[in-house]
């Protein structure tokens, strides 16, 4: 049954209606109409200050009183720890510790107010969890069990918490729009509604947003927009590493990254990533190349594998975890063309280890090694680290922050490799692959 107080806005175009439609019948773009509440977005928009205008003598410059999270690595990813009122958005894959991180921050603010806003899981089942983590003195903690967003931001109001976290805002609705939990409207109308309250109040508030395998986004997407601070997990849900990396921040630095293990006592900060990120790796063998990544400040030393084999198709295949895809087409193709070699029948496989992701244009050079060392069936020496970013010409460049990757690989008993050895990425494969 339509409700009076929706409409329907295309997302392209602004044209809107009362009904939903595939098509926008202004533009014709195909899904784009979203569920929009009508009239209670205009009264509440004169809640806010209407343009004050200050001197700049007046404004007030100093932060407001940040508040640890009591789990130092979040706190140093988030510029210092929280500030009244901030939102974050905790984005990632179902299962992959988002519940977790959130459930150790809860209780471990203590002797301080926490609302736990339990969307998908029964209280009990978050109670389990916070025995399983082996913090029993959690009575601080308030559960509620919900999917009503304007029942929750009346519970906010009446409890007036510390902190709130709500797990997750796809679970929620708000019963002034038609739309079902997790579409594209709801998701983001009850992601107003709790941030327009947590602002209000000034009580900081943790949302979480699940992302799809695909790396469907559309939840978080819109999330984007609505909140302060998005922390993106990555990571394989098999494997222990986890990184946190800041996607966005209105309180402190972006590109910043946490770096966590799994264990059976929560997500623990690893010290020493580089270490537990090649502790697998299995030395001496054709395919297998070091790199030294920059994420954030923080340099990290990385896997990657390759493999080659007679392709039986038509058009060979090129699959990329970790690493760009058409970064990697383009690398294969300045293989091909600037260090001849016959890549052309071959299928094509790299992958980074740990399932992290990588955007550092300075592991070019170890993903062209990679590749020839597989193609080739010949090694690296075993410590050496390539690092560099390779151009069309087949040309090795610098990449910021060398000192600090020589020093990371060097604490770790490895040596760079960069544009230093090998001015092309000819010379680098004759030079380093025996
Ligand atoms: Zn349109």
């Amino acid at each position: 049954m339509p409700k009076v107080h929706s409409q329907f806005i295309c997302q392209q175009c602004g044209y809107s209606q009362s009904r939903w439609a595939g098509k926008c019948p202004s533009c014709d773009t195909w899904n784009s109409l979203v569920e929009t509440v009508k009239q209670v977005q205009s009264s509440r928009l004169k809640v806010q200050n209407k343009g004050k205008v200050y001197k700049l003598s007046e404004v007030k410059t100093e932060e407001k009183g940040r508040r640890g999270t009591g789990e130092a690595e979040l706190d140093n990813i988030l510029g210092g720890g929280l500030v009244p009122g901030m939102v974050v958005l905790v984005a990632g894959e179902p299962g992959i510790g988002k519940s977790t991180l959130l459930t150790q921050v809860a209780t471990g603010w203590k002797g301080k107010k926490v609302l736990y806003i339990c969307g998908e899981e029964s209280a009990g089942q978050v109670g389990l969890r916070v025995t399983r983590l082996g913090n029993r003195k959690a009575g601080d903690v308030l559960l509620m069990e919900s999917t009503d967003a304007d029942e929750i931001v009346g519970k906010i109001e009446e409890e007036k918490p510390e902190m709130v976290i709500v797990d997750s805002i796809q679970t929620l609705t708000t019963s002034e729009l038609m739309g079902t939990a997790g579409s594209v409207g709801q998701v983001r109308e009850c992601a107003q509604r709790l941030t327009w309250q947590a602002k209000r109040l000034e009580i900081p508030m943790f949302l979480v947003g699940h992302v799809t395998k695909e790396g469907n986004i559309a939840g978080p997407a819109v999330l984007m927009h609505v909140v302060d601070t998005v922390l993106w997990f990555e990571g394989e849900r098999s494997q222990s590493l986890r990184l946190v990396r800041v996607v966005k921040n209105r309180f402190g630095p972006t590109d910043d990254v946490g770096v966590f293990e799994m264990t059976e006592r929560g997500l623990v900060a690893v010290g020493n990533p580089s270490k537990l990120l090649l502790a697998q790796r299995v030395k001496n063998v054709s395919g297998s190349v070091v790199s030294v990544v920059m994420e954030g400040t923080r340099p990290l030393l990385v896997e990657i594998q390759a493999l080659t084999t007679p392709s039986a198709a038509a058009i060979p295949r090129r699959i990329a975890t970790g690493v760009d895809f058409a970064r990697m087409q383009t690398l294969v193709a300045v293989l091909s063309a600037r260090a001849g070699l016959r890549l052309s029948d071959v299928d094509i496989f790299v992958n980074v280890t740990g399932g992290i992701r990588l955007a550092d244009r300075g592991v070019d050079l170890a993903i062209c090694l990679a590749v020839a060392s597989a193609f080739l069936n010949r090694s690296l020496p075993a410590e050496v680290a390539a690092v560099g970013e390779v151009g069309l010409l087949g040309e090795v460049r610098k990449v910021a922050g060398l000192d600090r990757r020589v020093k990371e690989a060097k604490k770790l008993g490895y040596k760079v490799a960069s544009a230093e050895s090998g001015k092309s990425v000819a010379a680098a494969i004759t030079k380093l692959l025996v």
